[in-house]
């Protein structure tokens, strides 16, 4: 029998994992999280690791069962806790230039039968904890990665027709494809992407936009961008010098919007899967960069509770574009997680601003950050604004317009 998940395949998404999404230093440490159904691509990263010559290799897992007894049996206060101790622990190994990978396949629909109120308290207690080990992934103190692993679960709900088998298999298909590790020479492969991305940002940094102005169906929205914005795509060098690719895959060129300067109304162009709910439907309004009216046609009380999170969570932190012809939106397929789908599609996210996506954003402090523009929130949620119909002028200064996208498509 062949086994849906072709182990030859794994080790090369392991090893491009290591070598160009990490870029793994001899004798660095590795901090690995991973749910309990992506052990095989765990064990695969921990070999090509140690290969890299890793210090440790530290993996800690998840697992969906012993999740769900928490939210099934735990006393109502559980629900305010978290790890503090752990996140702590992740800080200060990020501190001792510790690498981090996180493996993401969880089942995207894990949490979806459970007490939203109890879903939304455990994670707003997680992300406080996690902030300030967070804050040095999002600030690149350390070089890290994203790749994903196609668990049952996940795959049995992207190809809910197919059997478990066959839907693994094309999951796995999928992910192999878009993380562009199929060729003769994968690292080649992602050096020649990085130089078109990079491409991208260069043109956009010399326009200098004041805003982006995006049309559609059910969309009219201008997004002025930070003081001093930088646009980031592709491989990025971390504080520690190390040149990593956060996200494997990445097709995304982006950089942080002003969170006082957003005006107008935009509509999703695809559902949301955020923590085990799906979100449909959203349409939002701003004013003065804040969102003022929010519906969705499903999920409306989870997308509430989202956006009461705290104060910057009704504000933007990040906008990118991607376009139309992407592999991702290519696939056609809807993957329920962001790393796939917010590849798919020109997008904006609701919360916390990445400080990196500034001119000499290494040096700003949290306060300079602020007053350039940049938002501050527990959360950072992408959503998909882009399809084939979306059109984009970047506005200078002076309110000339650029053509950006037209129909989707780099203009
Ligand atoms: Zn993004
Ligand atoms: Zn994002």
């Amino acid at each position: 029998m062949i086994p849906p998940i072709d182990p030859a395949q794994l080790d090369r998404l392991a090893e491009v994992a290591v070598r160009v999404g990490l870029n793994l230093q001899p004798g660095q440490d590795l901090l690995l999280t991973a749910p309990s159904t992506a052990l095989p691509l765990v064990r695969a990263i921990a070999v090509q690791a140690y290969r890299a010559g890793a210090g440790l290799v530290t993996p800690l897992i998840s697992d969906e069962a012993v999740t769900l007894a928490r939210f099934r049996n735990a006393p109502d206060a559980s629900f305010d806790r978290a790890a503090n101790w752990l996140f702590d622990g992740m800080a200060a190994a990020f501190d001792a230039n510790t690498a981090r990978m996180g493996i993401v396949g969880d089942n995207p629909m894990m949490l979806s039968a459970e007490d939203p109120a109890k879903v939304a308290r455990a994670n707003k207690a997680n992300s406080l904890a996690y902030r300030p080990a967070m804050q040095k992934i999002t600030t690149f103190q350390i070089n890290w990665n994203l790749t994903a692993y196609p668990t049952p679960a996940w795959a049995r709900l992207v190809f809910p027709d197919l059997p478990e088998d066959e839907a693994t298999r094309r999951l796995a298909e999928a992910i192999f494809a878009v993380s562009r590790i199929g060729g003769d020479d994968p690292v080649g492969a992602w050096a020649a992407h990085n130089a078109a991305l990079h491409a991208r940002c260069a043109w956009l940094n010399g326009q200098r936009f004041a805003a982006l102005h995006f049309t559609g169906p059910g969309t009219d929205l201008t997004v002025g961008l930070a003081d001093g914005h930088a646009w980031l795509g592709g491989a990025t060098t971390a504080k520690n010098g190390i040149t990593c690719n956060p996200n494997i895959p990445t097709e995304e060129v982006f950089t942080t919007p002003h969170a006082r300067r957003v005006e107008g109304y935009v509509r999703a162009t695809k559902p949301l899967s955020h923590q085990g709910t799906l979100i449909e439907g959203i349409e939002v309004r701003f004013e003065g960069g804040r969102i003022v009216e929010a519906r969705a046609s499903k999920g409306e009380a989870v997308l509430q509770k989202v956006l009461d999170s705290d104060e910057g969570a009704r504000r933007l932190g990040e906008v990118a574009l991607v376009p139309h012809s992407s592999p991702i939106s290519q696939s056609g397929l809807l993957f329920y997680n962001t790393l796939f789908d917010e590849n798919a599609a020109c997008h904006i996210a609701l919360g916390q601003c990445y400080s990196t996506c500034f001119v000499d954003g290494g040096t700003l402090n949290p306060e300079q950050v602020a007053a350039q523009g940049g938002n501050s929130s527990v959360i950072h949620i992408d959503w998909m604004i882009g399809s084939g119909q979306i059109d984009i002028d970047g506005i200078g200064a002076d309110g000339s317009r650029t053509p950006v996208f037209r129909k989707g498509e780099w203009a």
